[in-house]
């Protein structure tokens, strides 16, 4: 049940959803696609604590683009046999693209990854300070 539940907080951090409740938003808007909120308006807990966590996030990113953009180059090339040129071509544009749109997703992903971790909680005087409670 736990692996459940843990699974749950990853795929909630994957769809820019607050690990913590579920109903806070990591990223305002559907084109704010670099900052990320810094506290969730319902629960109120803190998704960075320190300057530099993004790094993880970051690194998920490049990673997985890394692996689908050698992988699809030697897949296709073993099934296809396209001219060097043209593989080149898409696959670069494949990982620039990629990592622009997955960006914020392995943000996300990142923050659930430190809710499990206990990284991710409310401040303390977090209600006192916000005003934007939307409960
Ligand atoms: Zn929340």
């Amino acid at each position: 049940m736990k692996g459940i539940t843990a699974l749950h907080k990853l795929l909630l951090g994957l769809l820019l959803r607050c690990p913590n409740c579920g109903r806070g938003r990591l990223f305002d808007g559907l084109f704010n696609l670099f900052r990320m909120e810094a506290t969730c308006p319902y629960c109120h807990v803190r998704y960075e604590r320190q300057s530099g966590e993004s790094i993880g996030g970051t690194l998920i990113n490049l990673c997985l683009a890394e692996v689908l953009s050698v992988g699809g180059y030697f897949v296709t090339q073993a099934a296809f046999a396209p001219p060097l040129a043209f593989q080149l071509v898409f696959w670069i544009t494949f990982n620039i693209v990629f990592i622009v749109l997955f960006y914020r997703h392995a943000r996300g992903l990142w923050v659930s990854i430190a809710y499990l971790t206990g990284g991710v909680y409310p401040d303390p005087d977090a209600r006192q300070h916000t005003g934007t409670d939307k409960r």
